[in-house]
């Protein structure tokens, strides 16, 4: 799919918005180019396989041109699939003799949590930019030591935080950031889904954590993101319900609630143990925002209802399905750091923003009682 005019100048849009956050650093709009960046997918699974990949046959400036997978046969039918040469198959035993392959510029790193401070640093160390699938790590000390191995190989890392380059999301938060809403007041997010028994999500090695770290993630990411603030002051509550077995490592529920420095409180429910789709409501003194679907690959929709400008006279309401239902929006993700690492760009969804998520969910654990 060749990148439209519209489409850079969302991605610009989505680097300006970054840049109303002090901690991300504005990007110039790029002249659409032919180069493309080669990706190696580590770990074929099913964000891989089923969205990053095809995202990649439908972009003009990303491409797959490696794998990694410890079950060859599966690397070979993708290896067909995706014209990728026998000798940029890797396992994660070789993973390392990439640093003498001069046809991957970057991985995407799509194994489960627990890896990808390891597979991080071994590719920086292997001179390869690192697109990280989100969360970033299971603890403080691995995602700091992903941020020193990229700056220390002078790579680049991204956290793969796909809903910040979302059209809808991008437009809350200019909302939220105009003041369209008035002075926000408060936010209520939810994500979750009734996880199947024996996966890799509920080891507590493999995972770090339960709903929070896989799915939570993303209605605390999101209102950071809007708010361009750090929350603090957390409480938290976490439960089983079902002793089942799959609760043994890692929680079921957590529920947990914070405050931003401008005194906007937010509350949040997770799970494992039902179908909990995802939403973000703000609440402002001139006006209610909802984006319900919120996360999912569906596509999100944003609905605002702006108060009029006295009691009784008609408001606006913004009704907005997203423009980016799978795989567009993993196209704008794969796009956004190849443009980042061809232009030698900062990057929005950076380590550090990674880092942030990581210590708050940790703190969460602890206001929870786990740790
Ligand atoms: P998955 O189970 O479908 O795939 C995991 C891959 O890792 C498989 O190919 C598996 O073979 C490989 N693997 C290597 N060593 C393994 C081990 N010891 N145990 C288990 N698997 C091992 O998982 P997934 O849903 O693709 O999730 C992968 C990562 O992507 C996770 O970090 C997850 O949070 C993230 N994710 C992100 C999104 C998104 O929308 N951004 C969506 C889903 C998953």
């Amino acid at each position: 799919m060749q990148l439209t005019r519209r489409d850079f100048n969302r991605l610009a849009a989505a680097s300006a918005a970054f840049s109303a956050v002090p901690r991300i650093v504005a990007q110039s709009t790029p002249a659409p180019s032919q180069k493309k960046t080669r990706y190696a997918a580590v770990g074929l699974g099913l964000i891989s396989v089923q969205h990053f990949m095809p995202a990649c046959r439908q972009s003009s400036m990303s491409e797959i041109t490696g794998l990694v997978s410890g079950h060859p046969d599966k690397a070979r039918r993708l290896a067909a699939e995706y014209n990728v040469p026998a000798d940029s198959i890797y396992t994660y035993e070789n993973y390392d003799e990439m640093r003498n392959n001069p046809n991957i510029d970057a991985v995407y790193i799509g194994l489960p949590n627990g890896m990808h401070a390891e597979y991080t640093i071994r590719a920086a160390k292997a001179g390869k930019h690192v697109l990280c699938e989100k969360p970033m790590t299971t603890s403080v000390a691995d995602a700091e030591a992903m941020i020193a191995a990229c700056k220390q190989a002078d790579r680049k890392l991204m956290i793969a935080y796909r809903c910040q380059l979302e059209a809808t999301i991008l437009k809350a938060r200019d909302l939220v950031q105009t003041g369209a809403l008035g002075k926000i007041q408060g936010a209520q997010g939810a994500f979750g889904f009734n996880a199947q028994p024996g996966i890799w999500r509920l080891d507590r090695k493999l995972a770090g954590g339960g709903p929070l770290m896989d799915v939570g993630i993303y209605p605390l990411n999101t209102t950071r993101f809007l708010f361009g603030e750090e929350p603090g002051d957390i409480k938290a509550n976490s439960s089983v319900i079902d002793h089942d077995g799959r609760f043994d490592q890692v929680e079921e529920n957590l529920a947990w609630i914070m405050k931003f420095p401008s005194g906007i409180t937010a509350s949040y429910n997770t799970t494992y143990g039902a179908q909990m789709p995802g939403f973000l409501r703000i609440f402002g003194s001139k006006g209610i925002l909802t984006l319900e679907p919120a996360f999912g690959y569906e596509g999100t929709h944003l609905v605002a209802r702006i108060n009029g400008p006295s009691r009784g006279q008609p408001g606006t309401t913004i009704d907005m399905p997203s423009p980016d239902k799978d795989p567009i929006e993993f196209v704008h993700e794969a796009d956004y750091f190849a443009n980042c690492i061809q232009n030698n760009l900062p990057v929005g969804p950076s380590g550090e923003e990674g880092l942030r998520d990581t210590r708050i969910m940790m703190d969460i654990y602890r206001a929870s009682g786990r740790t």
